[in-house]
């Protein structure tokens, strides 16, 4: 039997993992995808929702499937770090907070309830929190997993079962005699019998997923520097998420202390209330590019001084990054062109964590051993 060679498009989160569980499969793999930009700038290719230290980890979730893709793979982070010697997950703990009459917090504990997830209703935290807001708190595995290391451990481990890197963005796929073509920026090709579309933001807005309802939608991000003697106060910051429908921003996540690549260590503050929907390739460049924040900084901050007073005053920069949404709230793992080329994305924010899985359920889908035939369909309706 000739052995399946599947080009994975997309070397983040989703497409690094699912790279990996191919190549352990046995397929032949070839993950094709660019590193991070060193000049954002000046750069003229594409971008990714994976250039952050912290992403949040926890197994509780409103929804009971992110909750399972994010308890299967938060399950086997310690196996990819020894693997491949990298440490991603630093599992501080995870704190929900929900102001009055948010149903938040009963079904992130009824999904905590399904997985075994312990969790207290009553721990030391360091946030200023209005009188009537309910917590919960996850402990280990939740937390945060730095998102860039850990595509490069997927990366590492791929390659160590059989994968090849090609670092270049693709600009077009077609199909001929039976193979998919993926034209790389060079002009050169890779030819495979498969390709999984894993391209997360760019994948609508380069024409890797036609007909994919995926919609690409910029977040800001607001970063509070952190001198050493603070951050030691707040070495047992969990990371956090709060609704509260009385304050302006009614969904906010925090992340504790962590060391940029500028050296200094950071709070990081963000939010999904605030959508910045961005149609085409030219926007969403320009979105990365240019760092356009308008009003999303002095709300963020105003947020974070009201949970975190003593962070007034310091120093504050912003990022820019997409999140791809979905009608259903779920990834779409499908196929676009039957047996050809399959896609895994919409992360609709909140995949860093359960990327491995979803990764894995691709790799199943464009091996044709998904066991749940439905799975495709229901993920999209
Ligand atoms: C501000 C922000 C905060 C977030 N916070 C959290 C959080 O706390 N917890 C959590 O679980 N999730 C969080 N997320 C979501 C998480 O980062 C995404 O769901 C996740 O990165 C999705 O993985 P992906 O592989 O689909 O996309 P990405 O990680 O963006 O990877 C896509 C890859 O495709 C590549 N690519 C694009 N176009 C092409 C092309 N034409 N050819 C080849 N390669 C291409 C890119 O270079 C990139 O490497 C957050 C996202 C943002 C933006």
């Amino acid at each position: 039997m000739t052995t399946l060679h599947v080009a994975v498009v997309g070397k983040g989160l989703i497409g690094s993992a699912a790279a990996r569980h191919l190549a352990e499969a046995g397929c032949e793999v070839t993950l094709i995808g660019p590193d991070e930009p060193a000049d954002y700038r000046s750069h003229g290719g594409v971008f990714a929702a994976h250039y952050d230290p912290a992403r949040i980890t926890r197994i509780m979730d409103r929804d009971p499937l992110w909750a399972g893709w994010a308890a299967a793979s938060s399950s086997r982070y310690a196996a990819l770090e020894a693997a491949t010697g990298m440490k991603f997950h630093h599992p501080v703990g995870f704190l929900a907070a929900a102001g009055e009459g948010s149903d938040l917090l009963p079904a992130m504990e009824a999904s905590a309830r399904v997985f075994g997830t312990q969790t207290l209703t009553d721990v030391q935290h360091p946030f200023r929190l209005p009188p009537g807001t309910a917590i919960r708190f996850e402990s280990a595995p939740g937390g945060f997993i730095d998102a860039r290391r850990m595509v490069q451990a997927q990366t590492v481990a791929a390659v160590a079962a059989g994968a090849k890197v090609v670092r270049l963005p693709v600009w077009a796929l077609r199909t001929d005699n039976g193979l998919v073509r993926a034209i790389l920026d060079d002009g050169s090709e890779v030819r495979a019998d498969r390709v999984l579309v894993c391209a997360g933001a760019f994948s609508s807005a380069v024409g890797l997923a036609p007909g994919m309802p995926l919609q690409a939608d910029g977040r800001v991000v607001l970063l509070a520097q952190v001198e050493d003697e603070l951050a030691q106060r707040l070495s047992d910051m969990p990371s956090l998420i709060r609704v509260d429908a009385a304050a302006d921003l009614t969904d906010i996540y925090l992340l504790p202390p962590v060391r940029y690549p500028d050296g200094k260590r950071y709070i990081k503050i963000g939010t999904g209330a605030i959508s910045h929907p961005l149609d085409d390739l030219e926007s969403l460049q320009r979105w990365y590019r240019d760092g356009a924040v308008g009003d999303d900084a002095a709300r963020l901050a105003q947020a974070l001084f009201g949970l975190l007073p003593d962070l007034e005053g310091t120093d504050l920069r912003t990022d820019n990054c997409a999140v791809t949404t979905t009608p259903s709230g779920y990834p779409i793992i499908d196929w676009s062109e039957p047996d050809r080329i399959a896609v895994a994305c919409g992360g609709n924010g909140k995949a860093a964590k359960s990327s491995d899985e979803i990764g894995r359920i691709a790799a199943l889908l464009v091996t044709d051993q998904l066991d749940d035939p439905g799975l495709a369909a229901s993920l999209r309706a």
